[in-house]
């Protein structure tokens, strides 16, 4: 487990410091200890490795090959059944799909290590690809069709992918001067070392037939109706963009600031320790941003790291093994627990105060209970979910708050498709919007066929 170095009384940490904290959560494996790991595999009928991951990567054969020494067709295994396969292997909550079913866990005690494996095959065909010019996958004959695809996070971009398999042309349309989604601008900076979310896009892209339009907007510069005509169909792969905001008094202190855009401009900056540290930083949530932000914060040299989570830990959005990872490197897990107010701190001291209420279930409803206590803090992360933006989106049938899709990713409107966290259905991880993008494609290639 990854440790982090901790500034002592006083004294910050420095540059190279930062830069260790900021290193490879899961450094890769050698070629050696990958045919050892391999090994470990029972190569399960009816694997259950598979049936846990969204995207059903054949595990147990691309870790035959890599025991077989077959690096190259097992790169093939994995990235046809997940073409972002590079990033899953980094970013994947390993620990409750693949390797949480793995039957090894009952034999060894311990899973296969089914994401480092993963990784060591990606890498390996990315190399590949890049040094010899070629992508692992061809084209179909060419279709004559084109499609278009709002957002190039995971799901557009799985999306993107299958459907140049498949023959059609594709034109990405991205709010943001660069691609990726959250791949780019929101999983954690140590599990995303060395700009590989860019370098991966770079390798999905040279099948070719892909183009992208960076700051283009639907809602703003672009209309659905205007994209329905002009394309054979539309994928909206729009994500959760919209940061929920803190509403208590206080909260638009300049101390208090989304956690999403703290780690998007951690993501953007080249040397993370220009990005100074806070010496008290108070996070306020309980899923993967939360646990993101309190950990990054902590990487840049925080003292004292408080999480303030308003229910159990059960309850939280991020994982056992996440909030064991944050709890080991010094953040302080405040369960049951939320914030009242904000409010500046008296004359002659720094930051804020964040006053709270300890918090308990009665008859099934979250209410305030016992004492008020007060937390100094110079930097308030609020990150208590995200929302979809509605722009552009008026005609759609909703599910709630996301956007109604069928099994196979078509929506209430005709010729339109959506998939990832925008969407009604499945968890809001990578694989999964992978896994959407990919079902809505081959979904969009049937209508588009049955329709010629
Ligand atoms: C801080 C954080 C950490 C996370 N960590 C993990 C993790 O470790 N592991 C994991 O599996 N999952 C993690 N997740 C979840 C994961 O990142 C998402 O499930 C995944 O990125 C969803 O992919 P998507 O393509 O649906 O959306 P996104 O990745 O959000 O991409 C949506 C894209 O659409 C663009 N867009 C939005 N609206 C428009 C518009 N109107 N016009 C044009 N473009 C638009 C956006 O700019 C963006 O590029 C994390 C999420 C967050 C917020
Ligand atoms: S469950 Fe574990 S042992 Fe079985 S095939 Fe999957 S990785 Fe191998």
């Amino acid at each position: 487990m990854k440790r982090l170095a901790s500034p002592q009384d006083g004294v910050g940490l420095s540059a190279a410091e930062v830069a260790a904290n900021f290193s490879d959560l899961h450094p890769p494996l050698s070629a050696g200890q990958a045919v050892i790991e391999a090994s470990r595999c029972l190569y399960c009928y009816d694997a259950p490795c598979i049936r846990a991951c969204p995207t059903a990567i054949d595990i147990p054969t691309f870790i035959h090959q890599i025991r077989s020494g077959n690096l190259g067709g097992s790169g093939q295994t994995i990235l046809s059944a997940n073409i972002l396969g590079g990033t899953c292997a980094r970013a994947c909550p390993t620990e409750v799909l693949c390797e949480g079913a793995c039957v090894v866990n009952h034999t060894e005690g311990a899973p296969v290590k089914i994401g480092l494996l993963q990784r060591r095959a990606v890498d390996a065909a990315m190399v590949q690809a890049q040094q010899s010019g070629t992508h692992p996958f061809g084209r179909a004959k060419p279709s004559g069709r084109k499609f278009a695809v709002i957002g190039s996070g995971p799901a557009g971009l799985a999306f993107a992918h299958r459907a140049a398999m498949l023959g059609h042309d594709v034109t990405i349309f991205e709010r943001s001067p660069k691609g990726g989604g959250l791949n780019e601008y929101g999983l954690a900076a140590y599990k995303m070392a060395d700009d590989f979310a860019q370098r991966e896009l770079a390798f999905l892209l040279s099948i070719g037939g892909i183009e992208i339009q960076y700051r283009a907007a639907l809602g703003e510069s672009l209309t659905l109706d205007d994209l329905r005509r002009e394309f054979a169909g539309v994928f909206m792969g729009v994500g959760l963009g919209a940061a929920q905001r803190l509403d208590v008094p206080g909260a638009d202190l300049p101390q208090v600031r989304d956690a999403l855009g703290f780690i998007a401009d951690l993501r953007a900056a080249a040397d993370k320790s220009t990005m100074g540290s806070k010496r008290r930083v108070v996070v306020i949530g309980g899923g993967n941003t939360a646990i993101d932000a309190a950990m990054q914060a902590k990487a840049l040299g925080a003292k004292e790291v408080v999480l303030l989570y308003r229910r159990g830990p059960a309850h939280m959005g991020a994982t056992a093994w996440e909030q064991e990872l944050a709890a080991a490197n010094g953040v302080l897990l405040r369960c049951w627990a939320r914030p009242l107010r904000i409010a500046a701190a008296l004359e002659g001291q720094d930051g804020v105060e964040v006053t709270c209420a300890e918090t308990r279930l009665e008859a099934g409803k979250l209410v305030d209970g016992g004492a008020a206590f007060t937390l100094g803090a110079d930097l308030v992360l609020v990150a208590i979910g995200q929302g979809l933006r509605g722009a552009g989106l008026s005609a759609l049938r909703m599910d709630g708050p996301k956007i109604w899709v069928d099994e196979a990713g078509r929506t209430s409107l005709d010729k339109v498709y959506a998939g990832g966290d925008c969407v009604a259905r499945g968890q809001d991880l990578t694989v999964q919007a992978v896994a959407d993008g990919m079902r809505a494609a081959i979904a969009a290639d049937q209508d588009v066929r049955g329709a010629a």
